[in-house]
C-alpha cells in the first residue's frame, strides 16, 4: 500500500472537488455557459469544451486550486 496508496487518495480529492464543484451542473467559467461536453480528460481532472465560446476547461479552472498551482511555478 505505498505509491497506489498516495494515488488514490488524490484521486478521491479530484473526485470530491468535481462532485462539489458541479453540484449545479457544469457550465462555463469563462461565459458561464451550459452547453459543455466532456473534451478528453487530463490524468486526474475531467477536461470540457465549451460549444458557445469554443474554450476549454478543466475541473481546475477557476478554482483557488489554480491559483495555488500558479503560485507554485513562480
Ligand atoms: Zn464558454
Amino acid at each position: 500500500m505505498f505509491p497506489v496508496r498516495t494515488f488514490v487518495s488524490e484521486l478521491r480529492a479530484a473526485n470530491l472537488l468535481e462532485e462539489v464543484r458541479w453540484r449545479n451542473g457544469v457550465y462555463c467559467p469563462r461565459c458561464r455557459a451550459e452547453y459543455v461536453i466532456q473534451y478528453g480528460s487530463y490524468p486526474m481532472f475531467q477536461r470540457y469544451l465549451c460549444e458557445d465560446c469554443d474554450r476549454t476547461f478543466n475541473d481546475q479552472t477557476g478554482t483557488v486550486f489554480e491559483h495555488s498551482a500558479l503560485a507554485l511555478r513562480k
